[in-house]
């Protein structure tokens, strides 16, 4: 038996990536990963499905995946190369590339693989409905794959389970009263109250459902007045939305990945019915009685058509095709221009974010101050990240500036490679010079002004007022907590940019408690129902930490409800004269797993 492992490597989004391709027999027997920066929620799911593809054809001439076109394209074609190198030619196994042409007849179609989708699916099929998810990625997840799991857990089992006593103190009016307070009264009452009543029995609901177990979150942010938010143990919204997604197969739902919804049609009485999905090899058209949207946000969308000068750090599928493809269906929208806007980006590509959130809190515990272009710090560093956005967004060019000294630069670094930078991409940005974003600029201190284009005077001026407030123990000019007064050491400094950025969009349709979607006579659309991020005003204009988690949850527990209860409902309609008798109606918003 001959054995050969070659090595390849691909350019991914983040860097390279690294991967062996092990022969035996003349035969592709395994392709490895030895290195990669990519995300890992998408890359794992991508890679995964591409390497069981080019071993069933023992063959690199296999389709990309959807949703990472641009990584898995460059695998394939590197690993090709790869063979080609060696002189090696496995003879490929016949593939079936024809496009097909299905028909499935459902109670309920989700689009959308998110929590929002999965969990709306879950709820339909614990009702007893036949589910089908049509998902346009080649992998699932969407938004909901990229965060660290967090969610509230209030009115839940859950939540007394892990806070014991604490819970009794938290409440549905609590939670409410958190999110109006937090986004200044931007919310709208009915969704925020949904929310609110809802995420318990969700959480609950899909603990259940697909066996899943939750932590305490180990930060409980300030801006909840009570503790409430939990977490999966690995931090990783990517661990609850496969389990989920696992959890929903297993129990008989079907979930369509490369299915890319770009229809709907109704009957000839203008009644909602059916919807078409395209993917690369099949068109599959649903027959359903009840439709749930949850197809996500459209922070890239705007990305794309410059509506913003926020630079954008969400997934590039977050792209509202339902503004196409539902326009038909009249819904109305609102606050479609609202964004959750944080701080601590740094744009490193024209338009596009990347965050540096823990490394730069992290700076501002060891006493890195925050400056403007023209050299004046800007806020208490270290109040919570709100203040910092809302200093940025007073500047005319949008951007402010971390001064750091060696030791806290060394800890920054550490945490910038920890959370999504590679050591590369980092020397490239220092190679810039300050000559363009994202600006990382090093030396004394009248280097780092003037390689960042910071006034100097001003800047020196500062800092020197800082060092006598860190000595001193006390800031009379911003009074940042004595804790965070750390004198600057040395004379090598670091000056790192500072963006706002966005992903996540915060208007949307507009529904009923029922989360039906509305047209714009404010009618419920029959059959229509959506979940998650594309519809607005739960959170307002700014969400809460774990708020639009809990969001997509607790609405995409509700539409599951609802459109199921609707699929029984509907049967009667349209079974009149049929003699069995309709399903039993199930307690909406019950929360029972069945
Ligand atoms: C990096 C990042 C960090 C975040 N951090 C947090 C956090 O810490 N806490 C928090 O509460 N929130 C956070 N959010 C926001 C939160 O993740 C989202 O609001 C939430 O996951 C949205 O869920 P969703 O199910 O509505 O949408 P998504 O998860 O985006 O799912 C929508 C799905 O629909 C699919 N789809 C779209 N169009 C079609 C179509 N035409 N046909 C078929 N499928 C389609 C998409 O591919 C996607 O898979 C974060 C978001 C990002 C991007």
């Amino acid at each position: 038996m001959s054995k050969e492992t070659l090595k390849a490597q691909a350019q991914g989004r983040n860097g390279e990536i690294d991967f062996d391709i092990e022969i035996e027999n003349r035969e592709i027997a395994d392709i490895k990963v030895t290195k990669s920066s990519e995300t890992k929620a998408v890359f794992n799911q991508a890679f995964g499905q591409l390497r069981d593809n080019v071993l069933a054809a023992n063959s690199f001439n296999v389709d990309a995946v959807s949703g990472a076109t641009i990584m898995t394209k460059a695998i394939l074609e590197s690993g090709q190369k790869a063979l080609d190198e060696a002189g090696l030619m496995p003879a490929p196994r016949p593939v079936d590339r024809s496009h097909k042409a299905v028909t499935l007849d459902v109670d309920v179609a989700v689009v959308g693989s998110g929590m929002a989708g999965l969990i709306a699916a879950c709820r339909a099929l614990s009702m007893g409905k036949k589910v089908v998810v049509l998902e346009k990625n080649g992998y699932v997840g969407g938004a909901s794959i990229l965060n660290g799991s967090n969610v509230t857990a209030t009115g839940s089992k859950l939540a007394k389970k892990l806070f014991g006593s604490l819970a009794e103190e938290d409440s549905a009016q609590r939670l409410f009263d958190d999110i109006t307070r937090e986004c200044r009264g931007t919310n709208y009452p009915e969704m925020s109250h949904l929310l609110a009543d809802n995420i318990g029995k969700a959480i609950d609901f899909i603990t259940d459902f697909a066996g899943l177990t939750y932590q305490k979150a180990e930060t409980q942010t300030i801006e909840h007045s009570v503790n409430r938010q939990v977490e999966m143990p690995s931090q990783s919204s990517y661990e609850v939305v496969t389990k989920v997604a696992d959890a929903f197969k297993a129990k008989g739902g079907i979930l369509l990945t490369d299915a890319r919804v770009e229809e709907l049609k109704k009957n000839p009485a203008g009644v909602l019915t059916s919807l078409v999905a395209e993917g690369k090899h099949q068109t599959t058209t649903v027959n359903f009685k009840s439709l749930v949207l949850a197809a996500g946000g459209w922070g890239a969308k705007d990305f794309k058509e410059h509506k913003t000068d926020i630079p954008y750090y969400g997934p590039m599928t977050s792209t509202g095709d339902y503004f196409g493809f539902a326009k038909g269906m009249n819904l109305v929208t609102r606050n479609l221009d609202w964004y959750k806007v944080y701080p601590h980006g740094l744009e490193v590509e024209p338009g596009i974010a990347k965050l540096t959130t823990y490394s730069t809190k992290e700076a501002s515990d060891m006493g890195a101050i925050f400056v403007n272009r023209a050299g004046k710090r800007v806020v208490n560093e270290s109040l919570p990240y709100t203040h910092f956005r809302d200093a940025i967004a007073n500047e005319k060019d949008k951007t402010c500036f971390v001064l750091m000294d060696q030791r806290i630069w060394d800890r920054y670094y550490e945490l910038m490679l920890k959370y999504g930078f590679t050591a590369e991409e980092v020397q490239g940005f220092f190679a810039n010079d300050g000559k363009k974003s994202p600006v990382l600029v090093k030396g004394d201190l009248a280097t780092v002004a003037q390689k960042a284009g910071i006034d100097y005077g001003n800047l020196k001026e500062t800092f020197d007022h800082y060092q006598e407030y860190a000595k001193a123990g006390r800031d009379p000019e911003f009074g940042r907590d004595a804790k965070f007064l750390h004198e600057l050491e040395g004379d090598t400094y670091y000056v790192i940019e500072q963006k706002l950025r966005f992903c996540t969009t915060m208007g949307g349709y507009e529904a009923t408690k029922d989360m039906q979607l509305l047209d714009n006579d404010f009618k419920p659309v029959a059959n229509f129902y959506a979940a998650g991020e594309l519809v607005g005003g739960a959170n307002g204009k700014d969400s809460m930490p774990s708020m639009m988690n809990s969001w997509s949850y607790a609405s995409g527990f509700v539409a599951g409800t609802a459109a199921a209860d609707n699929a029984n409902n509907y049967a009667v309609d349209v079974v009149t004269s049929a003699s069995h008798a309709p399903a039993p109606k199930p307690e909406a918003t019950s929360g029972a797993s069945h």
